[in-house]
């Protein structure tokens, strides 16, 4: 998979294992340490800032694992998950899952009827056969017309009382990369504040969720990347309490005759999405923002837009197809367009 960076943090770290000492708004002195490290096939940068260096350096440490245990769980490329044990039972039986499996399953389905089936966690057959992330090829239509049957939610059938999962129809297979990523943050900030950090940040890839305020005082100043040129940022804004995640079209994709195929399928078609180049969502929950931003990208800037101000405290920043920036009302005062678009 590919490492790409969306969403830039822009204070005062910027790689590696890196600490420096501020005087905290009430006058003590904080400390600020971030650490990177590769999970879920992507790179994790943790930013905690604590009284002491072993309390900031605890509390990430407490992150890592927390993703690391998750990924255990979500993953679909370990075979060992519970997601892919749930995978491996389609068409054949139910099968006993974790809390947190069963939570970020039914969030999932939660995003779905929210976008009118954009989001479509049993997208795992067609994400296979475009295969974007390791060898990609384009399918061919009477291939993913036969794919078509088993990309079907009323065939997921998630048993909050049992905790089962079951998959009806053999062939069937969920995958969670559309909105794993921000339950993992959420779940990580939760353990870095029971470490005792006071502020802090965790971001996988461009998915990022940060609590508290810098030593300063300031909120976490965070820059969307332009979705067409590499290194720019688009768009800049600052976060308190708050999760951010984009989901953008040049994060896994390839060029065939003039065409870009990417990572983000439309569950009507099978086919990459083609509304949108970027969006990005800004929630209070890593988890709503992660999911959303991809059920937005598949249904469009004009509709993804309508919904996001039907949701309270949701926000989000879109660049549509045709280069257009859509800002949310609730942002326009918060957002800080910095780079024009075109190519
Ligand atoms: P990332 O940060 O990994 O790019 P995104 O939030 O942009 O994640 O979601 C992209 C991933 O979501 C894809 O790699 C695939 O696993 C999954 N996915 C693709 N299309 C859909 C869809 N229509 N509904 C739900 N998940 C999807
Ligand atoms: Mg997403």
């Amino acid at each position: 998979m590919n490492p790409k960076v969306t969403i830039a943090l822009l204070f005062c770290l910027s790689a590696g294992a890196l600490s420096c000492v501020k005087a905290g708004s009430s006058g003590h002195s904080l400390l600020t340490l971030k650490r990177t490290q590769m999970h879920m096939g992507t790179l994790v940068s943790i930013t905690a800032v604590g009284h002491t260096h072993d309390e900031a350096n605890e509390a990430i440490t407490a992150g890592f694992q927390e993703i690391k245990r998750l990924e255990q769980l979500l993953s679909t490329w370990i075979s060992s998950s519970e997601l892919s044990k749930v995978n491996a039972a389609a068409g054949k039986s139910a099968v006993k899952v974790s809390l947190e499996t069963m939570a970020v399953v039914r969030k999932s389905l939660q995003v779905a009827e929210m976008t009118e089936g954009a989001f479509n966690i049993a997208i795992g057959p067609a994400i296979d056969a475009w295969n974007i992330s390791a060898e990609p090829r384009i399918p061919t239509s009477e291939e993913l017309a036969a794919l078509k049957p088993l990309v079907n939610l009323q065939y997921v059938h998630a048993d909050v009382w049992e905790r089962t999962i079951y998959l009806q129809k053999p062939g069937m297979r969920i995958d969670v990369g559309g909105i794993g990523k921000g339950y993992a943050a959420d779940q990580a900030v939760t353990v870095m504040k029971k470490a005792g950090a006071v502020a802090g940040v965790v971001a996988l890839s461009g998915d990022i969720k940060t609590f508290g305020r810098l030593p300063d005082g300031g909120a976490f100043p965070v820059g969307i990347r332009h979705p067409r040129k590499e290194g720019e940022i688009l768009a800049r804004i600052d976060l308190q309490d708050e999760a951010i995640s984009t989901a953008g079209d040049y994060e896994r994709f390839f060029d065939k005759d003039g065409i870009r195929y990417h990572h983000i399928l439309d569950p009507q078609t099978l086919q990459p999405a083609r509304g949108c180049q970027s969006v990005s969502v800004i929630a209070k929950e890593g988890v709503w923002a992660d999911g959303l931003d991809t059920g937005i990208f598949v249904l469009g800037a004009e509709r993804g837009m309508e919904l996001i101000e039907q949701l309270k405290d949701v926000e989000a920043i879109i660049v549509d197809a045709q280069d257009r920036v859509l800002i949310s009302s609730g942002l326009r005062n918060r957002v800080t367009v910095l780079s024009g678009l075109g190519q």
